[in-house]
């Protein structure tokens, strides 16, 4: 019987045999014919044995997807290369376009099978650090077969939705202005710092990475085999890699080592004064001109001006028509809002809020934050807010004491009844300065009493110290939380006062360098037994108790 033919169309990845699939090279393999543009051949090569190549040069797609159907009819396999994916820019489209031409039909036609492949969004991203993360799209800038009014109005539509832009096709020998008017329709919704991505040839052997930003992107090698990539408004970058964060709105809380992002690294609020009409009729030169007087700021606007009065005013000057005549859309501002989080309490021995506090609590936390009063005689308040420094500042001007959130050591005391017994508050003070707020595995709370009643539940938090006689209790290892709870175990009577910081401080950071992630300190203590010497007893209640994960 006749061989069925089949058609292959393949997708090979960015162009080394790591990142191909492996359906790819079987089918490379089982194919009697491989049809594809020269270049691309050559990158394969190594990969085939006895194949029939048929390669063309680069416009000749339609004869080499025409070449392909007529092969695969005659009964042969034939694999059809494209870079990166076929179904992007690729061949996938052009073979279905010629089989419909005849009448193709999945039942009675011949077999066709799409292979996908790492696209270049995708390998290049990899090589920028991770870029993409939230809504993306692909521009190519060829106008070879797409209209260039229809491209631009992509590029704007794109940018103003702030998609993360992958360019492809950026720049070739004949086509080179795209790439220019590409960057300032951007111009007029990005501002100019943000991160841009430049990857040439992905994964071959002139790889080459650049990360620079929308203003100065085109001082850079960008051609043929060049993707470029960017990023959203959001998008920042980091020790040389470009990051979008999942969401707009980022989590603060208070702890520095915490911050991904410097404040200088949020969106700035500078107007962008390059938000010119496409209908000005500036020339690049004159465009550009007025956009470095403003970035070097010169010449200086008269009077104190917002930053988008400047950009109408800059506007007036090139154009020498009013900013109102000449700008019709607004700009597009991502006026970036994150949410701070923090604790709030009077003081570690003070329970007691003043008047002061508590409306200073409602000034800074307005409508659209939230305050939550928590176990640990704190208020934890979620603000959204572009000023977090600023609130910080309003906060600790009536006295608040300020903590992060979140997997950080907490120091809990009591109220040392009222002041009355006072003698070991400057050792919970010294605690909370050297401890308060470091970043730990797991949350870790350590509770301080300042008598044996330790009527707030010292013992019951991870470490618990309780002041008696002048000398130190302590308690290590509680299960504070669960239906297995149980309190900490006894380690050591009268430690003295002298030793207890340090004492401390060393059990907090054996626990930091040592203890998994998500690990809390009683579990931590039941696994390795010993602890700046203290031997682990179990404490979990004798009869059989189910432990409940939350929500059982
Ligand atoms: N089908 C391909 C795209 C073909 S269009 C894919 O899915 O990746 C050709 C454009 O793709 C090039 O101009 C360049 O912008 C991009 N490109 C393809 N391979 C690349 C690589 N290895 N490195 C960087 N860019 C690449």
């Amino acid at each position: 019987m006749e061989q069925k033919g089949k058609l292959f169309v393949v997708g090979f990845g960015p162009g080394d045999f790591k990142h191909i699939t492996t359906r790819a090279v079987e089918a490379l393999q089982e194919s009697d014919f491989i049809i594809g543009y020269k270049t691309y051949v050559e990158l394969i090569q190594d990969l085939l044995t006895d194949q029939t190549v048929i390669s063309t040069g680069m416009t000749e797609e339609v004869s080499r997807a025409q070449e392909a159907v007529k092969q695969a009819e005659n009964g042969k396999k034939v694999a059809v290369i494209s870079s990166g994916d076929a179904g992007v820019y690729g061949m996938a489209g052009l073979v279905y376009e010629v089989l419909i031409e005849k009448g193709w039909k999945e039942e009675t036609g011949v077999e066709i099978e799409i292979i996908p492949g790492i696209s270049a969004i995708n390998s290049c991203a990899s090589l920028l650090g991770a870029p993409i993360m939230h809504d993306s799209c692909t521009i190519s800038l060829s106008d070879h077969l797409t209209p260039w009014d229809l491209i631009a109005k992509r590029v704007e539509a794109a940018a103003q939705a702030d998609f993360v832009i992958a360019l492809y096709n950026p720049r070739s020998g004949r086509r080179t202005r795209q790439i220019v008017e590409t960057q300032r329709i951007l111009l007029k919704y990005r501002s100019p710092e943000t991160p841009v991505g430049l990857v040439k040839s992905a994964y071959r052997e002139r790889q080459d990475i650049v990360i620079t930003n929308l203003a100065e992107m085109l001082n850079h090698d960008i051609g043929m085999l060049t993707t470029v990539v960017i990023g959203n408004s959001s998008t920042f970058l980091y020790d040389n890699k470009m990051i979008t964060p999942r969401g707009y709105q980022r989590k603060y809380t208070l702890n520095a080592e915490k911050q991904p992002l410097k404040p200088h690294q949020r969106l700035q609020k500078e107007a962008e004064p390059w938000a010119m009409d496409q209908e000005t009729g500036l020339t690049q030169g004159s465009y550009e001109e007025a956009a470095v007087g403003l970035l070097t700021k010169a010449p200086a606007p008269e009077k104190k001006s917002t930053s988008f009065e400047i950009a109408m005013e800059a506007l007036s000057r090139v154009s020498g028509q009013s900013a109102a005549q000449s700008i019709t859309p607004p700009l597009v501002q991502q006026e970036m809002e994150s949410l701070f989080e923090l604790a709030v309490s009077p003081g570690v021995a003070n329970k007691q809020f003043t008047p002061r506090q508590m409306m200073m609590l409602a000034e800074v936390v307005g409508e659209k934050g939230t305050m939550e009063y928590t176990p640990n005689h704190k208020i934890i308040l979620k603000i959204p807010t572009t000023e977090p420094d600023s609130i910080m500042e309003k906060l600790q001007s009536v006295g608040f004491l300020l903590s992060p959130i979140g997997d950080v050591v907490t120091l809990k005391a009591c109220d040392f009844c009222d002041g009355e017994k006072a003698e070991s508050i400057p050792y919970a003070d010294e605690l909370q300065q050297v401890l308060g707020g470091i970043e730990m595995p797991k949350e870790l709370n350590i509770g301080f009493n300042g008598c044996g009643m330790a009527c707030y539940t010292a013992v019951i938090d991870d470490i618990g110290i309780v002041f008696r006689k002048g000398k130190f209790d302590l308690f290590l290892g509680a299960k504070p939380v669960g239906r297995t709870a149980h309190p900490g175990q006894p380690v050591a009577e009268g430690i003295e006062p002298d030793r207890l910081v340090e004492l401390i401080t060393n059990i907090v950071e054996e626990y930091k360098q040592n203890a998994h992630p998500n690990e809390r300190l009683f579990k931590y203590f039941k696994r390795v037994k010993k602890i700046q010497g203290y031997q682990y007893q179990d404490m979990a209640p004798k009869i059989k108790i189910e432990p409940a994960p939350c929500g059982d």
